[in-house]
């Protein structure tokens, strides 16, 4: 099953991917992570990405489709993928076609935008492993301390008030005509966001068993 996550920043989307992914034994294909890894790394991309993230934009979509042209051609891929954070725009949405990848559903994991600030401003990242925290909805075990590796606990600078709205503005702007444009194919799915991730999951796995 070839599954894509859509949503506004932070209404959950990676997190669901990540447990589709465990139940469904795919791999969960995040642009935004294999990108933070680039940055990290100090590649020639991560170099060229790093502007466009820091300020809440989109990395130019040349960039992001070659990186998802690569990672689905890996063998771990064959037996299906989940998508979170592409595609991002209608340009993105015809490449993926033009790939020849067939999706099956999209999720829209849907949330308002003034509970997404809050989402936000409450994330916080392992600074080793990406997996994700909020101070209020999902504490780790211990305050401040991965519970997958033990890596350090911080807020993403593009998790910043100012950088936030932005990317609210991008998302209505750029992402949100991909829920039109996956309805129109009758692929899309929606999944109202709950204050609990358990609530959310449940919700989402009841979405994808509709049609399989
Ligand atoms: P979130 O969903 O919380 O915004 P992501 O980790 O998915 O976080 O993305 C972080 C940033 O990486 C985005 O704000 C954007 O700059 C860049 N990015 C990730 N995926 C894409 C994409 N498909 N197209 C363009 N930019 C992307
Ligand atoms: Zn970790």
């Amino acid at each position: 099953m070839n599954i894509i996550f859509l949503g506004a920043p932070g209404a959950g989307k990676g997190t669901q991917a990540e447990i589709v992914s465990e139940k469904f034994a795919i791999p969960t294909v995040s642009t935004g992570n294999i990108i933070r890894a680039a940055l990290k790394n100090g590649t020639e991309m991560g170099l060229k990405a790093k502007s466009y993230i820091d300020a809440g934009l989109l990395v130019p979509d040349d960039v992001v489709i070659g990186i998802i042209r690569e990672r689905l051609a890996e063998d771990d891929c064959k037996n299906g993928f989940i998508l979170d954070g592409f595609p991002r725009t209608i340009p993105q949405a015809e490449a993926l076609e033009e790939m020849g990848v067939v999706i099956d559903k999209v999720v829209d994991i849907d949330v308002a935008d003034e509970a997404i600030v809050a989402r936000l401003s409450g994330r916080r990242v392992c600074k080793s492993c990406g997996s994700s925290y909020h101070i209020d909805y999902k504490k780790p075990a211990v305050d401040g301390v991965c519970d997958v590796c033990g890596g350090e606990l911080i807020q993403r600078a593009d998790d910043a008030p100012e950088t936030v709205l932005n990317r609210l503005h991008v998302y209505h702007e750029q992402t949100e005509p991909l829920k039109s444009y996956y309805a129109s194919k009758e692929k899309l799915v929606t999944v109202k966001g709950q204050e609990k991730v358990a609530d959310t999951t449940a919700l989402t796995l009841r979405a994808l068993e509709e049609q399989a």
